[in-house]
């Protein structure tokens, strides 16, 4: 009868030892995993700090906040990532009848005082037909001083801007929240804004959107690589 005690309390002592250790074991591998996931984080961190972000708005009245669909919270790909993934969109050079060849890249030349132009001009008489240069949806129709009658289109991911700017006047019918293919029309080149009437033309830019998706905010991209192929 004691002796049986004893093998009880042995068994039952050796079970707890071994749920002890199996705790202790599971603990330490937990502690490790959360420190590299941890580190992991900050690093991405790092790396998206190097970018400077920069307003696409040219001017203006102050936005309006995102409407709450579209506040997805996603982070951002990194600046190489994102330009890879545009172009395996192959972007539809944004003005009719315009061949790769006669583009110019501005995309770094100066515009107003300390500020660059992160667009291109595509020259083309007033009237020609503006198109979208990728699927997506109509993010803004926004009037602005710079810019004139603009659109802001968002790529079927939310994750780049298209700025179409100095528009003549827009396709007919076309709204904010509109689904669009690209290749469809949604304009007409114009010199509204600060462009001027003797050289009309269609400013397009390119942004990397901010993890809120606001159409007026993003990191620009240079259009001038991915439409000139
Ligand atoms: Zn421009």
């Amino acid at each position: 009868m004691r002796r049986i005690d004893r093998r009880r309390v042995e068994r039952l002592r050796r079970r707890t030892i071994t749920i002890g250790l199996t705790f202790a074991l599971g603990a330490l591998i937990a502690t490790l995993l959360t420190d590299r996931a941890a580190r992991a984080d900050l690093k991405v961190g790092l790396y998206e700090d190097r970018e400077t972000p920069a307003p696409v708005a040219t001017s203006g009245a102050t936005p309006a906040v995102a409407p709450r669909a579209l506040a997805i919270e996603a982070a951002a790909p990194s600046m190489t990532a994102a330009i890879g993934m545009l172009t395996q969109r192959s972007l539809e050079i944004p003005v009719e009848g315009v061949k790769p060849g006669a583009l110019q890249d501005t995309f770094n030349d100066s515009r107003a005082i300390g500020r660059r132009h992160d667009a291109i001009d595509i020259m083309a008489p007033r009237g020609t037909e503006v198109i979208a240069a990728d699927d997506g949806t109509i993010a803004k129709l926004f009037t602005s001083k710079a810019g004139g009658l603009t659109i802001y289109q968002f790529d079927p991911t939310q994750t780049f801007s298209y700025y179409y700017a100095h528009l003549d006047h827009y396709a007919a019918g076309l709204a904010e929240h509109q689904p669009v293919h690209r290749g469809q029309l949604i304009g007409y080149v114009g010199s509204t804004g600060n462009a001027s009437a003797n050289a009309p033309h269609l400013h397009f830019a390119i942004a990397r959107l901010d993890t809120d998706r606001s159409w007026w905010k993003g990191d620009p991209i240079n259009p001038y690589p991915l439409l000139s192929r």
